[in-house]
């Protein structure tokens, strides 16, 4: 595994890092639901930290909560080796403070989190989604409080737009507080939005990018390729093949292609060439089994040549 600094921070993280969406759940209160059992869950965060993976990010709802349990469990004895990144904002509840970024709904989900997690701190907390309720002061000045009490270490945020991110910055530059040291957003060969203002912004101010969703859902295995596979994410969400496999058949076929040249696979070269974009510092897979896991680590401890990431650069431009 290699790591790097996360941005401008003093925190390494893996290139590679382990997503915890999809364990545990199913939980019919708060949406999406679980894909991996509980068994199988700590059976890869296990192999993950054996591999070299040193950063997993969790959210407080992801599977009503039982996300964070697992990942709590999987790591006792081991808890030094690990860099747990999870997130605030989303809906826990009915009422109207069972949201957002408020001063008071920080405070309480922080706690629920380190329960659930079984630990005294979180390394990276991070703002989910933008609240526009809010001001940004207010969640700022939380966060920091956070970082004083020691209950927090680092802070960053996920979906911001690159004003939003801007205006946090300067926010706390000016009050003399916290500054988010990682921005988590969507980016992979077949999502390229932030190339336009995000990842120069990033690149600009030392904000390390922690990237979901970087094979697409899992389009850029090639798993798509003939086809529905039984039990794939493309089963349960048909608007995958939709908004990336039609638009990119000429990139797919083109990933395939380099693959078989330098003797990787599709979703490896993915991988290799989305960590080596500027300010990023790590991608976060998803992984329903503990072999594609090990495939997707693969990813890691070589680059492609640059004519041969430019040749897929251009074969995603639609
Ligand atoms: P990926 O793009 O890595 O997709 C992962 C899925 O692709 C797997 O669950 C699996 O799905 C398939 N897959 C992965 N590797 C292979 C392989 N080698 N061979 C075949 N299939 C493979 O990332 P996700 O979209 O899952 O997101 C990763 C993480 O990012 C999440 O767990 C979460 O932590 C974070 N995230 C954050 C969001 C935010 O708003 N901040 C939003 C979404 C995710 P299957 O087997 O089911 O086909």
């Amino acid at each position: 595994m290699d790591y790097v600094r996360l941005g401008n921070s003093g925190l390494k993280v893996s290139r590679i890092s382990l997503g915890c969406w999809i364990f545990g759940g199913p939980n019919p209160a708060y949406g999406k639901p679980g894909k991996v059992s509980p068994l199988e869950s700590a059976r890869i965060i296990d192999r993950a930290l054996d591999l070299g993976i040193n950063l997993l990010d969790n959210a407080n709802r992801y599977t009503g909560g039982e996300a964070e349990e697992i990942l709590g469990k999987a790591i006792k004895g081991r808890r030094s080796e690990v860099v747990i990144a999870t997130k605030v904002r989303g809906r826990m509840g009915p009422g109207p403070n069972d949201e957002g970024l408020s001063r008071g709904h920080i405070m309480r989900e922080v706690e629920n989190s380190l329960r659930r997690l079984g630990t005294d701190y979180i390394d990276l907390y991070q703002a989910h989604s933008v609240d526009w309720e809010t001001p940004l002061e207010e969640t700022l000045r939380a966060f920091d409080d956070l970082i004083a009490q020691g209950k927090v270490r680092y802070i960053g945020c996920s979906n911001f737009p690159a004003w939003v991110l801007t205006k946090s910055l300067w926010i706390s530059d000016v009050h003399n507080l916290t500054k988010f040291v990682s921005l988590q957003p969507i980016y992979s060969l077949v999502n390229r939005e932030i190339e336009k203002e995000i990842q120069p912004l990033c690149v600009d101010q030392g904000i390390g990018m922690i990237l979901y969703s970087p094979l697409g859902g899992g389009v850029l295995t090639g798993k798509y390729e003939n086809g529905v596979p039984v039990g794939s994410r493309g089963e349960a969400e048909p608007q995958l093949l939709e908004q990336r496999v039609h638009p990119f058949e000429r990139g797919l076929r083109v990933l395939k292609e380099i693959a078989d040249e330098v003797d990787k696979t599709p979703a490896q070269v993915a991988l290799n060439w989305v960590i080596h974009r500027p300010a990023v510092s790590s991608a976060i897979i998803g992984a329903s089994r503990v072999e594609q896991l090990e495939e997707n680590v693969g990813a890691v401890g070589w680059r492609l040549p640059a004519e041969l990431s430019q040749k897929l650069d251009e074969a995603f431009t639609v």
